[in-house]
């Protein structure tokens, strides 16, 4: 399962973030190019964090809209689907969004890690 490889870093990342403090919530930004299943990611993640700090935290999605840019006629647009192609045929487009898997913030016993930022992409 791609979503158990993917949850199982996370687990690992934030258990080393940890440092042997309790985890309670985890937010996580995952591009909608990722083709993760955000339902599928959290059971994973219960199942990965069981016997951890983590073990019972919540995990938070943000999943980031996937973005590209056309080489031909210069459009940005959305990806709903990692299929790249341009309104305008061309295929050639760079992504410029959409791929992002990271920690965005953890919240453990004693301190926040850092505090969560605005939970929204300004539009490009
Ligand atoms: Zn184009």
């Amino acid at each position: 399962m791609h979503e158990m490889a993917i949850t199982q870093s996370v687990v690992d990342a934030v258990c080393e973030h940890a440092e042997g403090r309790r985890v309670h919530a985890v937010t996580v930004e995952v591009g909608a190019l990722c083709a993760v299943v955000p339902d599928a990611m959290r059971f994973c993640f219960e199942v990965a964090a069981e016997t951890t700090v983590a073990a019972g935290a919540e995990l938070i999605l943000l999943v980031i809209p996937g973005t590209a840019a056309c080489r031909t006629c210069g459009a940005e647009f959305r990806l709903p689907d990692p299929i790249l192609l341009c309104p305008c045929g061309s295929a050639d487009v760079e992504i410029r969004s959409g791929r992002e898997l990271r920690i965005r913030s953890m919240e453990v016993s004693e301190a926040c890690a850092q505090p969560a930022g605005a939970a929204t992409t300004p539009p490009r």
